[in-house]
């Protein structure tokens, strides 16, 4: 979906144009007081207008604002505008990315049931099927990440194939499509479950594909302005349903309404965000590759990239984040490397997360990866000199300043 032949920047123009109009608008109608900006409705609980209404709506037999934990105008209002842009039936909000992974397994999967999961992919989600899931006894196969590989770990008991896709640190890219059609392939019908939160709906289309569920932590670009932690599920209305009443009403993941409002404000800007942070991701990736201080640089839209051809045909974009490593210095320690980097750098930012207006750098074998295994680490492509960029809004010749003087 990315043309060889059109310039990548007029491409990303054009995907910003095709969402732009639904980023201002979808979900959106004026109040009753006419307000243009919806309002925050902070309010636990909702009035009835009779207990015969109160009864019908216990009953399920017509819709109304209850109590908050079961759903709220703002919230809900951000649901619609997160379908619209991921092109599903239907989205349900919670309260954190981690609380959308989880809440997704456990609505899928049960105790006994399989599941087959990257060896590569975010430390927090690594965590919940490594530890947390096996005392539910809900075990995971953990593969690298092409379809074949996914095909071989799927057992009678495989419930879930679960993708990261691009992943992290390293921007893997999985075939969404093809691991779709291992699970329609499979008579016990797994589940695909892509955590596409390093694309954003911007990028890729998850569902497109044939991926039955597309989580994303709202914290990172869809918010997009690091002031605010929230997750979504989005998918077909009734397997959304059963998300929502597992993470939602059971678990309480619930997203509060100013959080939903802070994330409704970022994607009215979404589109022309993104576009320009990937200009920049992939402007900063051609020229940290030729820099002599720089070993490698992992980034889809490079020709080098082992993912390069399958994210041209399945995203809309390469993204705006990417990854490179050092090159080994004089006294071969790439971690003491990497932290003289990061510590040198004025414009972009030493921080954890991702997809915020700041371009944020991280070192994940110092920070974000080192509680996982060196053995399981290295086997995940974390190389001790790698550092993560995420480009934020700065000025891209800004950016690349920065980076070459840090490299020194
Ligand atoms: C940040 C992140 C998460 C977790 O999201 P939270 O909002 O921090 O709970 C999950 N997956 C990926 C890829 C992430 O970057």
């Amino acid at each position: 979906m990315i043309d060889p032949a059109v310039a990548y920047t007029e491409q990303l123009r054009r995907r910003a144009d095709a969402l732009a109009t639904l980023c201002v608008h979808a979900g959106e109608a004026p109040g009753a007081d006419g307000a243009l900006d919806p309002p925050i409705v902070m309010s636990s609980a909702f009035a009835f207008e009779s207990a015969e209404q109160a009864a019908r709506a216990f009953r399920g037999e017509e819709d109304a604002w209850i109590y908050g934990r079961w759903g709220n105008p703002t919230v809900a209002a951000l649901e619609s505008k997160l379908a619209a842009l991921e092109g599903a039936e239907a989205a349900c909000a919670t309260a954190s990315g981690m609380a959308a992974i989880a809440g997704a397994v456990l609505a899928t999967c049960e105790a006994g049931d399989h599941v087959v999961a990257p060896r590569s992919m975010y430390a927090e989600s690594a965590r919940l099927f490594r530890e947390r899931l096996p005392k539910l006894g809900i075990r995971t196969t953990f593969v690298d990440g092409d379809a074949s590989a996914y095909a071989e770990a799927m057992t009678p008991r495989t419930r879930l194939l679960y993708v990261e896709t691009p992943s992290n640190p390293t921007l893997g890219v999985v075939d969404i499509g093809a691991i779709a059609g291992l699970a329609r392939g499979a008579p016990e019908r797994p589940a695909v479950l892509v955590d596409g939160t390093f694309a954003t709906p911007f990028a890729q289309a998850p569902l497109a594909h044939g991926a039955d569920l597309v989580v994303h932590s709202m914290t990172k670009g869809i918010g997009g302005h690091g002031d605010v932690i929230g997750g979504v599920v989005a998918g077909s209305a009734a397997l959304v349903a059963t998300v929502r009443d597992t993470v939602i009403k059971g678990f309480g993941g619930v997203l509060s309404p100013l959080s939903a409002w802070l994330v409704a404000r970022g994607l009215r800007t979404f589109a022309i965000r993104q576009e320009r942070a990937c200009a920049t991701a992939a402007a900063l990736a051609v020229h940290l590759e030729s820099h002599p201080r720089v070993a490698r640089v992992h980034h889809p839209s490079l020709g080098s990239h082992p993912g390069h051809a399958l994210a041209a045909r399945q995203m809309f974009a390469y993204g705006a984040l990417l990854s490179f490593e050092l090159a080994a210095g004089p006294g071969g320690d790439d971690v003491a490397r990497g932290r003289e980097v990061l510590e040198s750098l004025r414009v972009a930012t030493h921080a954890v997360s991702l997809g915020d207006v700041r371009t944020l750098v991280v070192h994940p074998a110092s920070t974000t990866h080192s509680t996982m295994p060196a053995e399981t680490r290295r086997l995940a492509g974390v190389a001790d000199g790698l550092l993560r960029v995420s480009c934020g809004l700065e000025g891209t010749a800004d950016l690349v300043a920065d980076f070459d003087r840090a490299l020194g």
